[in-house]
């Protein structure tokens, strides 16, 4: 796997299970999964002898993040690799402008577009989207490669903040594209995975919640979505994964405007953050689904084992607090037993993901704290209380502090 991260950590975890194990391309023994993995190769993904190193000898190559250059994993290809997702599709999910084009060509909802090289770009598309939408008329700002995060994301609120965005980022060399922006109603994310054999198999469809353009919850499966919408979203994530030949887990971020149109965001050709609720929500997590697929075994159950499931990321505290990770976690055990916890031995910095929660729902979808088989309890509170108990462990295992007031000493 080349990355060092937390995907790897998690996808390492998973290949235990298979009797495998994972050889790691890290850039420090310090990384995620270099300090888990015994198989570990120091190098970066843009040395292509760095990437000879990990890739020769070992049945597939596949990835923790997307930053691999193209031409080095085409090299990889011709000396007989077996790199999944291949080049020929990982390019949709490293190139926004890329898949824009191409997933207009394969009629995918996508919101309007355009390349931008020159400011002027920016006064013709605005005209274009205020001629079409009026007062609803608004754009998108993007780095057309290397944004995480929100980071190379702008949302300029006029015309003249927008020509500056432009301006600024077309000088420092980073190439843009500009998008309308979509009345949101929330975000989606549409897991797959696809196999060298041809087979695929869904996730169900889960709501995404954003903060600082940064995936905070994971509410799974997203709820109020009708049958026919999960459905539509499902068949057109298996579908692209089929048309761009993904090997490997994919997911397909969406918009849900507020209209109730589905809008194609962008794609994840790796384990990816809307999955990490797979780990104890689902018969099969997407780290293992992962390896089944890169390594051509038949594809795992993607059933949820309970109504709701839901994830919230443990993102770094502003000021990292005093008590250390450990004591928190015990703390969160002892009042929270079936909070389960996802550590990826990273040092807190502010807004850095080093770990997650998973709280899943009680079966039978009542009130969890409560006895099961509670009655009076309707389903909207019951994915509210497993929302509660995940963001208040989250926030209790990035701060030391209970929202709730509660005292572990009282
Ligand atoms: P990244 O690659 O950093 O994840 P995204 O393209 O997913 O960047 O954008 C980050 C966030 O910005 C999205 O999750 C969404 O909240 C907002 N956003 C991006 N594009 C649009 C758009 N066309 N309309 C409305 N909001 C958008």
């Amino acid at each position: 796997m080349i990355g060092g991260g937390q995907l790897a950590r998690m996808t390492h975890q998973a290949a235990i299970g298979l009797g495998q194990s994972l050889r790691i391309l890290a850039v420090s023994l310090s990384d995620p999964a270099a300090q888990v993995c015994p198989d570990v190769v120091l190098g970066t993904h843009d040395s292509i002898d760095d990437l000879r190193r990990v890739a020769h000898g070992a049945h597939a190559v596949t990835f923790d993040h997307e930053g691999t250059p193209t031409e080095h994993l085409l090299v990889l290809q011709e000396e007989g690799v077996a790199v999944y997702p291949p080049p020929q599709a990982l390019v949709y999910a490293q190139d926004k402008l890329a898949m824009r084009r191409r997933l207009r060509e394969l009629g995918a909802p996508v919101p309007e577009f355009a390349e931008i090289t020159a400011v002027g770009d920016v006064d013709e598309f605005w005209q274009a989207l205020d001629e079409r939408y009026g007062a609803k008329a608004a754009m998108v700002l993007k780095a057309i490669r290397g944004g995480y995060d929100g980071r190379g994301v702008w949302l300029p609120d006029t015309l003249d903040e927008a020509r500056a965005v432009a301006a600024q980022q077309l000088d420092g060399g980073v190439p843009l594209l500009a998008e309308r922006r979509v009345d949101l109603a929330r975000e989606l994310s549409a897991m797959v995975a696809r196999s060298p054999f041809g087979q695929g198999a869904a996730w169900p469809v889960v709501e995404t919640v954003q903060r600082n353009g940064q995936c905070a919850v994971v509410i799974a499966p997203a709820t109020g979505l009708s049958d026919e919408v999960a459905q539509r979203a499902e068949s057109l994530a298996l579908g692209l994964s089929r048309e761009l030949g993904v090997v490997g887990v994919m997911a397909v971020e969406l918009f849900e405007s507020v209209d109730g149109e589905l809008i194609v965001n962008e794609l994840a050709m790796r384990p990816h953050n809307s999955g990490h609720w797979s780990m104890d929500g689902c018969v099969t997590s997407q780290f293992e689904q992962h390896l089944r697929a890169v390594l051509d075994y038949p594809l795992g159950d993607t059933a949820a084992r309970a109504p709701v499931t839901v994830m919230a990321n443990i993102l770094g505290a502003p000021t990292a607090p005093e008590m250390s990770m450990d004591e928190r976690l015990h703390h969160l055990m002892a009042r929270m037993p079936d909070a389960k916890v996802h550590l990826y031995g990273k040092a807190e910095r502010p807004d850095r993901k080093v770990g997650h929660i998973n709280i899943v729902g009680g079966p039978t979808g009542d009130r969890v704290g409560g006895p099961t088989g509670a009655s009076g309890c309707d389903f909207d509170d019951y994915v509210a209380a497993v929302r509660e108990r995940a963001e208040l462990a989250a926030h209790w295992m990035a701060t030391a502090e209970w929202t709730d007031g509660w005292s572990e000493h009282g």
